[in-house]
Formats: C-alpha cells, structure tokens, sequence
C-alpha cells in the first residue's frame, strides 16, 4: 500500500528528489570552496611566518607593542646615557645640597652645545632601543635623562633643546604632577607630543625596596596607569627611585609591562640583557662633559 501511495504522485516525489540533491549539492560545493581556501591559504601564511624567523635569527629578548620593534638578547650598547636633575637659571652656591642635582642654564647650554659640535644626536631612551632593533649605527648618539619631573625641566632646559633638536626622557612622580616645583600635566603632554618620552619615577618616590608586595604594585602600576592616561600611549620606562631596587623590584617592575629600568650605577657599556639595570652618568654642576665622553 505504502509503494502504492508512494508512486502515485511521482510529480511531488521527483521534485523532493530534485530538492534533496540541491541541498546536498550545495553543501559539497561550499565543502569544496573551504577545502580549495585552507589548502591555498596556509601555505602562504607559513612561509610569512618562516620568513619572520629568518630575519630575527635569534630568539627576541622582547618585542616593543605597537611599533612591534624586536630587540635581540646580548647586543653591547656603548652609548652614554647622561642622568640630570634640576636645570636652573641661577647656579647654585658650592655650599648649596641641592648643587649635587643642579645644573645651570647656563652649563646645560655648554653640554648640548659640545654634543651638537662632536656630532652627537640625543634621544630618549625607548629611541635607542629602536635603533638598536633597527641595527642602526648609534656611536654619535646620547641619551638625556632627566628625573623626579621638576617644572625648570619644562621651562629651562626643554627651550634649549629644541634649539638643538635634542630630545630626551624624563622621569615624573605621578603624585607630584601639578604640584609646587613640578611640572604640569599640560606641560608633561607637551613634551611628549614634541617627540620626548615620559617614563615612571613611581607614585611617591619611595625606596621600592621597602615596601610590601601591595605598596610595590601599587607604586609600580599606579604610576604607569595615571601617566600613561595622561600621555595617551604605553609607558615603556622607568627609573628607581633614589636608585635603590632588586631583584623583586625588577621582576615587580617587568611584570607591570615596562621594557627598561634606568638606575644610578655607574655608567660603563651595557648589553640589552639587561634592561631593567641600565646604568648612567651622574651629571651635575662639576660634570666636564667632555673628560666624561672621552675617558
Ligand atoms: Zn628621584
């Protein structure tokens, strides 16, 4: 009875046939195309990727986001990186404490000025280590850092840069951003935008080594969160209070997402494996910049 029924209404039943074998048909098309893709695309794909590998031959020591620079591990890096304080307009007196971290207007002026007749070029920190990716030549360069963020940066020695087109890091204590003797938020975004780097001094400026694990995170995070909301961009660098750190300082520091960690060891070549203890040049009143480029 079923065959019956079934055959008596062969118009329906071919056009269900008609219908199921689209169906599959569709589908064994669309297979098809997905197969063709996968088998044609990701050849490609491996051979950009194999590609990569060959350029950076060794494993990169960390990779700067977005500019996706990659800094290889055991690079000697032999360019002096010259750590000032205040900059003022008036010198300050031979018996003054704060002299150890002043320099006059003055004698700023003579060391951009030598560096500009020697050929040297000044960058900030995260630029060098740009050129160092890069593989470019960086024997005429110098890095300027300046630290604790005060305003006669702003108002003294950055005028006197731009007249030399040198550009430089500085290092502010996010609490005291806006603050008596400090620089601005305006003023710590100008500086940025004109092509200089603002890295972390931490929050209060405390000795890191100190403090508990919550207080460490605090200033180390705490600091990159607020500048970084006031520059708009990542904050690569850092620089330890007062010069004190270890290991768990470092370790806190690099986890927080920094790439580098300026200290106040004695400046002597550096390697980029070790880029959370980058040694520098006191640089002060009695500095003879020349002796100290030239030793
Ligand atoms: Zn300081």
């Amino acid at each position: 009875m079923r065959f019956k029924k079934f055959f008596s209404r062969p118009g329906k039943n071919k056009r269900r046939v008609f219908l199921f074998g689209s169906i599959v048909l569709s589908i064994l098309l669309a297979q098809g195309w997905l197969i063709f893709q996968l088998k044609f695309d990701k050849p490609e794909a491996g051979a950009e990727a194999e590609q990569a590998v060959a350029v950076n031959s060794a494993t990169p020591l960390f990779t700067l986001t977005p500019q996706e620079i990659t800094v290889s591990p055991g690079v000697k890096i032999g360019v002096p990186i010259l750590m000032y304080h205040h900059i003022e307009l008036v010198p300050r007196a031979e018996d003054d404490p704060i002299r150890a971290l002043s320099v006059s207007k003055e004698k700023f002026e003579g060391h951009l000025e030598y560096l500009r007749k020697e050929g040297y070029n000044a960058v900030a920190l995260t630029d060098l280590y740009k050129k160092v990716a890069a593989g470019e030549a960086t024997d005429k360069t110098v890095v300027l850092t300046f630290d604790d963020g005060y305003l006669d940066n702003f108002e003294v020695a950055w005028p006197i840069m731009q007249k030399y087109d040198f550009k430089g890091t500085f290092f502010v204590i996010s609490n005291r951003i806006g603050t008596a003797g400090y620089m601005n938020k305006e003023q710590v975004k100008t500086l940025q935008d004109a092509g200089n780097e603002i890295g972390s001094h931490s929050l209060s400026h405390p000795d890191l080594t100190r403090l508990s694990d919550k207080r460490l995170k605090e200033e180390i995070e705490g600091s990159k969160k607020e500048i970084g909301e006031i520059i708009g961009k990542n904050v690569f660098s850092f620089c330890y209070p007062t010069g004190k750190f270890n290991a768990r300082v470092s370790s806190a520091i690099q986890n927080a997402g920094y790439k580098f960690a300026v200290t106040t060891r004695r400046w002597q070549p550096f390697s980029t494996d070790n880029p959370f203890e980058v040694p520098r040049y006191r640089v002060n009143s009695n500095t003879n910049l020349e002796n100290l480029l030239n030793r």
